[in-house]
């Protein structure tokens, strides 16, 4: 089948690899979206933490945000997963430590992360091997677009529910990329009253679009009493920032990871009687992305400018955007074209 593979830091292509074979408790995904994320961008370039720790090493088969058809089961699976549309979880845990156990495989020391680390091929290929334990059924309602965002919008529902713990909130989100303008969409279908912060007028068009009551260049917010603050960005500078803008009493959540250490004074933090709340991974946020996008809560196609086959993937990697693109964030690929 045909893969993208990345062979060293900005060299990659797509190859001719072997088909996946299902063992024990695995499916094979027929693959029908991927979408492509700041994570893999970070692969492509080097600059993933993993690399330094012995997590992720070249070459590496990215993508970990798809959607797809289950076309052949492995022993001991559910034969009703064939032929269904699925989307499924990142992170798999070893399934036999305390955390796995407690229903937190996404923080267990010993995970793959499907595209990212341990060497667990992703999904930017014809075809993806999943475990059916992390595997998610989609509705109908949710169309192959949609499906591939579940991931992101997994990650942007737990920050917003971290943020928002009633109606009539008011939400300041810096960073309108996917990530930051899906938090606006579940913040906004909580009756959250929500402000976008963004580095320039341009990217902050969407924002506007999708209803958020305040969006804003960083020099004009306005001082106002910011129920909760979050940091969706990938700027080592904001989440002092966070800190220093949330109301007294309030909440800051950290979903965004810069490339240098980001440093936050926590003597603000207690005299300003704050909740902290960092967010690793969309898990436990997938079934209520499902359920939202079901129901129309959140429409996650608006943010993706484009859909393009796996031999432009290197090119997006590098910045490339079609001429025909939207004003989202996101680009989708058709590992089928
Ligand atoms: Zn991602
Ligand atoms: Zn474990």
């Amino acid at each position: 089948m045909r893969a993208f593979v990345i062979s060293g830091p900005g060299r990659a292509g797509v190859e001719e690899v072997p088909a996946p074979v299902t063992g024990p408790g695995q499916v094979v995904v027929d693959v029908d979206r991927v979408g492509i994320c700041g994570t893999d961008v970070e692969i492509f370039t080097g600059a993933m933490a993993y690399f330094g720790e012995g997590k992720a090493a070249y070459p590496m088969r990215v993508g970990h945000e798809w959607c797809g058809t289950v076309s052949s089961v492995g022993a001991e699976v559910e034969p009703d997963w064939l032929g269904r549309r699925v989307t499924g979880d990142t992170m798999l845990g070893c399934g036999r430590c305390r955390l796995c156990r407690g229903s937190r495989q996404h923080l267990c020391a010993d995970r793959y992360e499907i595209g990212i680390r341990g060497g667990w091929p992703g999904a930017l290929a014809e075809q993806l091997l999943v475990p059916a334990a992390a595997l998610h059924a989609l509705p109908d309602s949710i169309d192959d677009t949609a499906g591939a965002m579940v991931e992101p919008g997994g990650n942007a529902l737990r920050a917003a529910q971290a943020a928002v713990s009633g109606p009539g909130q008011r939400v300041l989100i810096y960073g309108p990329g996917t990530i930051g303008l899906l938090v606006a969409g579940f913040a906004l279908a909580e009756s959250a009253e929500v402000h976008v912060v963004g580095p320039t007028e341009a990217s902050l068009g969407l924002a506007r679009e999708l209803g958020a009551h305040g969006v804003w260049t960083a020099g004009e917010l306005p001082e106002l009493a910011y129920d909760a603050v979050v940091d969706a960005t990938n700027d080592a500078a904001v989440p002092a920032q966070a800190l220093a803008r949330v109301a007294p009493g309030g909440r800051i959540v950290y979903i965004g990871l810069s490339g240098s250490a980001s440093t936050i004074d926590t003597r603000q933090l207690v005299l300003k009687d704050v909740t902290a709340i960092g967010v690793l991974s969309a898990s436990p946020g997938l079934a209520g992305t499902i359920e939202r996008y079901a129901a129309g809560a959140v429409d996650p196609s608006r943010l993706v400018a484009a859909t393009i086959g796996l031999a432009r993937v290197a090119d997006a990697l590098s910045g490339w955007r079609p001429a025909d693109a939207g004003p989202g964030p996101k680009i989708l690929v058709d590992p089928r074209r």
